[in-house]
C-alpha cells in the first residue's frame, strides 16, 4: 500500500473512532427513549454521522412478537436531500451540538413522510416477515447491495413500502438479546455500501442496543414509582401531579374536570373480623372494579389506605354522578368473601364528587370539596354518592343501604 493510501486509511479510522466516541457521549447525555432513538438515527445518517442517506429503526415487541417501526430519518425527496446536503456541508456541527439544537425533533419527525411510513409498519417475527424479521430472528446483518441480491428476495411488502432497493440491515443487541434492527440505504446518492460501512454500523448498533435498554429500564422504573404496589393503581403523588395538569388543561379548554373520592365503608370492621390479608384482597378487587369501569383517559388512584380517587377529564358533574353511581352499584353487586360480617351485610363504598371549575378554583379546593361531599355521604348512612354543590346544598344521589 502506498504511504498516502495508508495515511488516508489511518485518517478515516481515526475519524470513525472519534465519531463512535462522540455518539457514545451523546447517548449517555439522556435517558429519554425517544431522544436516544433520535440520536441513534441521526448518528447513522448524513448529518454528522456514519453518512447513510436514510436510516430506519425497528424495535422488537417481545410480548406480541412483532418488529415495530419506531423512527425513520432521511430526506423525503431528492430536492430535500440537496437542501440537507448543503446544510451539512456549510454548517458542520458536532453531534452533541446537533442533538442539543434539535429540541424540536419530535415536531420535525411528525412531518417526515419517511418517519410516518416507518411508524405504520408492524412486521410479524416469523417466516412471513421477510428479511427485516430475519435480521431480528437470526441476530445477523444482511447486505442487499446489488440488484441481483434484491431480485432474489422476491416481493416483500415492507421493502416496497419503504422503497428499499439496495440496503443493509443490522441487528441492535443489548447483551445477547436482539432489541431491534437498523436499516440503512443510500437512496439519493446511490453510493455503494461496503464491508467497512457495515462493520462500523455493527459496532455502533451494539452501543445503541445498550443505550435503548438503559432508557427502557429507566422509563419502567419511573412508571413503577408512580404506581401503588398493592393495587397497581396510580399512587398519591402521581394523582396530585395529574390533577394539577388536568385543572390547568381545563383552564385552557374550558371543559370541566370532575373528581370522585371513594372510601370503603366500615373497612376497619372487615379487617378486624376477617384479617388484614383478606382486607388486602378486598382493596385489590375494589381497585380492579374501578379500573375496568372507567373509560380510557380517566385516572384511578389509591389516595390512601382504603380511599380511592378518580379524575374524570372533560366530565361535568351530572355525568360524574352517573359514573360514580355505576361504580357504587358494581361494588355493591360483587360477592366479596365473608362480606356478611359488615354492618350493611356487604362490602360497599361511599363517594363524594366535586367539579372544576364549577365548584372549585384550584386543585386543592377541588380535593377539599370532594372530601366534604364524601364525608356527607358517610354521615347520611354510607353506600351512596353525594355531589358537592356550590351553594353548599348537598344533593343525595342514592340511598340504598341494603
Ligand atoms: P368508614 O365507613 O367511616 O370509612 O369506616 P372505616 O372503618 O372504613 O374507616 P376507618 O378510617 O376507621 O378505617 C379505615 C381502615 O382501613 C383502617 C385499616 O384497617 C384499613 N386499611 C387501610 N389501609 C389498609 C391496607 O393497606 N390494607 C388493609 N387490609 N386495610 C387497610
Ligand atoms: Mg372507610
Ligand atoms: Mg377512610
Amino acid at each position: 500500500m502506498k504511504p498516502e493510501d495508508l495515511q488516508a486509511k489511518l485518517e478515516k479510522a481515526r475519524a470513525e473512532f472519534y465519531l463512535l466516541y462522540e455518539i457514545g457521549n451523546a447517548m449517555r447525555s439522556t435517558l429519554v427513549l425517544d431522544k436516544i432513538l433520535y440520536i441513534i438515527l441521526t448518528s447513522v445518517t448524513a448529518h454528522v454521522g456514519l453518512g447513510f442517506n436514510r436510516a430506519m429503526l425497528f424495535l422488537v415487541d417481545a410480548k406480541t412478537n412483532i418488529l415495530r417501526g419506531e423512527m425513520g430519518i432521511g430526506p423525503d425527496s431528492p430536492e430535500q436531500a440537496v437542501d440537507i446536503w448543503n446544510k451539512v456541508c456549510c454548517d458542520k456541527k458536532s453531534l452533541e451540538d446537533f442533538v442539543s439544537s434539535g429540541q424540536k425533533f419530535k415536531e420535525e419527525l411528525s412531518k417526515s413522510q419517511l418517519n410516518n411510513a416507518v411508524r405504520d409498519i408492524e412486521i410479524p417475527l416469523d417466516g412471513t416477515g421477510g428479511i427485516l424479521a430475519l435480521t431480528a430472528l437470526e441476530g445477523m446483518s444482511f447486505e442487499i447491495i446489488t440488484s441481483d441480491a434484491r431480485e432474489k428476495l422476491g416481493f416483500d411488502p415492507y421493502l416496497t413500502q419503504l422503497k428499499l432497493e439496495r440496503f443493509a440491515t443490522v441487528p441492535v443487541k443489548a447483551k445477547n438479546t436482539v432489541v431491534g434492527i437498523i436499516v440503512v440505504d443510500n437512496i439519493i446518492t446511490n453510493e455503494c455500501i461496503d464491508k467497512d460501512d457495515i462493520w462500523l454500523l455493527t459496532l455502533f448498533a451494539n452501543q445503541a442496543g445498550l443505550a435503548i435498554e438503559n432508557a427502557r429500564l429507566y422509563e419502567k422504573t419511573l412508571l413503577t414509582s408512580y404506581r401503588d404496589s398493592l393495587t397497581g393503581l396510580w399512587n398519591h403523588g402521581y394523582f396530585h401531579y395529574i390533577l394539577s395538569l388536568q385543572t390547568s388543561l381545563s383552564d385552557m379548554n374550558k371543559k370541566p374536570v370532575s373528581l370522585l373520592f371513594i372510601d370503603i365503608d366500615y373497612f376497619k370492621n372487615y379487617n378486624d373480623n376477617i384479617g388484614h390479608p383478606a382486607g388486602d384482597v378486598v382493596l385489590k378487587t375494589v381497585a380492579d372494579i374501578l379500573k375496568v369501569n372507567v373509560k380510557e383517559g380517566d385516572i384511578v388512584a389509591r389516595y390512601g389506605g382504603e380511599e380511592f380517587a378518580c379524575i374524570l377529564p372533560e366530565t361535568n358533574k351530572d355525568t360524574a354522578y352517573y359514573i360514580a353511581e355505576g361504580l357504587r352499584k358494581e361494588i355493591e353487586a360483587h360477592k366479596f368473601s365473608n362480606q356478611e360480617v359488615q354492618p350493611l351485610k356487604k362490602i360497599t363504598i361511599s363517594a363524594g364528587i366535586a367539579t372544576y371549575s364549577d365548584d372549585a378554583d384550584s386543585s386543592k379546593t377541588l380535593i377539599d370539596y370532594a372530601d366534604t361531599a364524601l364525608y356527607a355521604a358517610k354521615r347520611q348512612g354510607r353506600n351512596r354518592v353525594v355531589a358537592y354543590t356550590s351553594d353548599f346544598s348537598i344533593k343525595v344521589a342514592s340511598n340504598n343501604p341494603m
